[in-house]
């Protein structure tokens, strides 16, 4: 105890203490000489507080005796500065007073939240996504935590899988861009400062590619695959600097993540040299036992600490059964003295052994309860994550002046259901959340009216609102209606596979469509929904995802022109389930359908059309773009020699706006097939109505390579196609040649 409040003093008045002149790896060293074999294995177990924010935090007398005895090395869902304070006060009794990490899911946003990691990806924006990742870290660590479940850098190409939500999307380029963004916003100027929390790569690996679109189900896929698509994403964390990883629930060609030694040990700690830990996912240890990998909980030990696990998260196998394992000579204590030196590691780098309670500041944790600049942020990127589908009759931007605007369905006064899935920590925060109708109030003229009707609930079969919501239609100038997914609709555990609007609302749809009315249709979800019908039949529909604390606001803004829509679609939307998985980057077959009347002896479904509702990278905007004088610095090109692209893109309408300009490349002919279109740049440009600007990307060697069937990563020489347009759809095209 005087030693640690020495060295508080100390750095107090900026001098270097003597302990802190020595390395962390001697620190860690000296420490680790200190400690028994059970209070190893104590820092390498993580457990739940089952305690809510607002409760007492010693009522679970077991788990405080447990940190007591130096059993437990981390918490998940401890929050608050009054609750963490307390557990920490436990750990300062155990012997060699050893702090708890604190970890949380920190997904978008926390007590200000942000629109869901799928829907900020739609603005294609580095810097807005990474500084929304910065304010979450900001606001999480004058909480208490050191340590965020972020962020999720699955490739998701299956929209019934739920967690596409908390992904950015089906391509690997724009993924591993958000990846490092988003890493560098949780830890900003590095671990240690006050308002940096450590981020976590998650679900190593390949969880996205459950079969099916099912949760937790096997992935099985070529290793080619697994690297060429899957895996760039998590590798750019650790070029960022990620200080941790979470593995993964399903198994990978046969083998459960978790106890997956070529994934965790060889790859992630080999090969990419990752020197922080892996924590594994919630009870992913035992799980393997269902898995039918592992015999029991002793035996899930055993496979999950050689694989490199580093810490249990809830399964309770390595704190019940690691320290047998080791005394039997079943484990090589080298394993646990890995696992404990990279977890100590990183809690002397968070400051934590210099003190423990340096993150518990009710002052900080007061001022960070909706912080107006947060707020003004979350409209902000609200706005800009908000995707324009259709405009057919230009219906918007909405003149503030419309007479009677009429708002009907389950999210117009919806409070909870514009969180995402992973935002329900603070029951208070709901309150806080600007509904999609009072956004829209505030900014109607004071001459116009706002009514509303329901119509109808998020997800049952009651039509008993429909009359009154028909009658409220007919009185209408516009009509707004706000449909799509409940809040707890996709996330963890909430793969779907009917992706329509749920309930009866599409139903309700087609009787409001009935009265003749203008429709602008809201889209409230937290994947890409099938709404076949609307596509035909609404000229007007604006993909609004789940947005956060500000959702209302953000919405009005972009209804009433305030923001010009410029979001991008980051996943291919589906006609039909029947299509998924369904993404832009495919393989050719040998048999391609032409177009899609094309449906003789090709690779096409007999009953649908192989397009999708809407590409990857679509995204209307209330302007136009023309772009134009598309050329390449050569034709012909030889070894490292770098290709200059040019385009100008004019904002030719009648509003200032943003466009994404995208960059696709096809490798012709390859010793493996190679997909149709490959993003490689895009760059997002802001222009004045009238404007011109030209846009310049960069090609060389690296961005052709590719992996083999021997997983050699390199180029091959020959015939590219090179793109450039507005989405995967809408692109031009210039063939060259590159020789090595
Ligand atoms: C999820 C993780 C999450 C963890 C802790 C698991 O069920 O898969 O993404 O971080 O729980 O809440």
């Amino acid at each position: 105890m005087k030693k640690y409040f020495l060295s508080i003093f100390f750095a107090g008045l900026g001098a270097i203490s003597v302990s802190a002149q020595k390395s962390i790896d001697q620190k860690v060293t000296d420490l680790m000489a200190k400690m028994t074999l059970e209070e190893k294995i104590g820092q390498l177990n993580q457990y739940n507080d089952d305690i809510t924010a607002t409760g007492p935090v010693t009522k679970d007398a077991d788990k405080a005796g447990q940190v007591r005895a130096g059993k437990l090395g981390s918490i998940l869902n401890a929050v608050g500065v009054k609750n963490t304070r307390n557990w920490q006060d436990q750990a300062m009794q155990s012997r060699l007073k050893i702090p708890l990490l604190f970890g949380q899911d920190v997904i978008h946003g926390f007590r200000t939240t942000f629109p869901i990691p799928l829907g900020e990806t739609a603005t294609w924006d580095m810097n807005l996504i990474e500084k929304s990742a910065r304010i979450a870290a900001t606001e999480a660590s004058a909480y208490g935590i050191h340590w965020t479940f972020a962020p999720m850098v699955d490739i998701g190409r299956d929209p019934r899988w739920g967690r596409v939500m908390e992904g950015a999307g089906e391509d690997t380029y724009l993924g591993s861009l958000v990846a490092k963004a988003r890493v560098k916003g949780f830890q900003g100027n590095g671990l240690g400062n006050l308002d940096a929390v450590m981020a976590c790569t998650k679900h190593f690996a390949a969880y996205g590619a459950a079969v099916g679109g099912r949760d937790y189900n096997a992935v099985d896929m070529s290793l080619r695959q697994l690297n060429e698509t899957y895996l760039p994403p998590y590798k750019a964390t650790v070029e960022a600097g990620v200080a941790t990883f979470m593995n993964s629930f399903n198994d990978i060609n046969g083998i459960p993540a978790t106890g997956n030694k070529y994934i965790q040990r060889d790859l992630l700690k080999g090969s990419w040299g990752f020197k922080g830990f892996v924590v594994s996912d919630w009870g992913s240890i035992g799980e393997m036992i269902p898995h039918g990998f592992a015999k029991d909980n002793k035996d899930a030990a055993l496979k999950a600490i050689i694989a490199g696990s580093d810490m249990d998260m809830e399964s309770r196998s390595y704190i019940n059964h690691l320290a047998d394992l080791v005394k039997e000579g079943k484990v090589d204590i080298k394993f646990i003295d890995d696992a404990v030196r990279r977890i100590l590691t990183k809690k002397f780098e968070l400051g934590l052994f210099d003190d423990p309670y340096r993150f518990c500041n009710e002052k900080r944790e007061k001022e960070q309860t909706n912080n107006l600049e947060h707020r003004k942020f979350a409209r902000e990127i609200g706005a800009k994550s908000i995707v324009l589908l259709k405009n057919q009759t230009q219906l918007l931007p909405l003149s503030r002046t419309t007479k009677k605007v009429v708002i009907i369905g389950p999210f117009a006064k919806a409070t909870v259901d514009n969180h995402g899935f992973w935002s329900i920590a603070f029951p208070d925060d709901n309150q806080r959340i600007i509904t999609q109708f009072d956004g829209i109030k505030s900014q109607l003229d004071k001459n116009s009216e706002l009514l509303y009707a329901k119509g109808c609930n998020v997800n049952d079969k009651d039509t008993s609102m429909f009359a009154e919501a028909v009658e409220t239609a007919q009185k209408a100038d516009v009509v707004i209606m706000t449909l799509g997914e409940g809040h707890a609709m996709s996330g963890e555990a909430k793969s779907r596979s009917n992706i329509h609007f749920s309930g009866v609302q599409e139903d309700l749809l087609k009787e409001i469509a009935k009265t003749g009315k203008p429709i602008v249709l809201l889209i409230n979800a937290g994947r890409p929904l099938v709404f076949d019908w609307a596509s035909e039949n609404i000229p007007t529909i604006v993909y609004t995802w789940w947005l956060g604390t500000e959702a209302g606001n953000s919405i009005a803004d972009v209804i009433f022109g305030k923001v010009n829509p410029g979001g991008k679609l980051p996943m291919t939307f589906p006609r039909a389930e029947g299509q998924i998985p369904i993404y832009y980057n495919h393989y050719n077959t040998g048999r391609p359908a032409k177009n899609n009347t094309d449906r003789n002896y090709v690779s096409a479904y007999i009953d649908l059309d192989n397009d999708p509702a809407y590409p990857f990278g679509f995204g209307l905007s209330y302007t136009t773009f023309k772009y134009s004088d598309f050329n390449v610095s050569s034709t012909h090109l030889k070894g490292n020699q770098t290709l200059d692209i040019n385009v100008n893109v004019t904002n030719s309408g009648k509003y200032d706006g943003d466009e994404v300009v995208q960059l696709y490349i096809r490798d012709l002919v390859g010793k493996v097939v190679r997909p149709v279109k490959e993003l490689k740049g895009f760059q997002k440009l802001y222009l004045k109505k009238g404007e011109t600007k030209t846009v310049n990307f960069k090609l060389t060697p690296e961005d052709l390579k590719f992996y083999d069937e021997d997983l050699n990563y390199d180029w091959e020489s020959g015939e590219f196609d090179i793109m450039v347009g507005t989405s995967s759809a809408e692109v031009q095209t210039k063939r060259i040649n590159w020789e090595k």
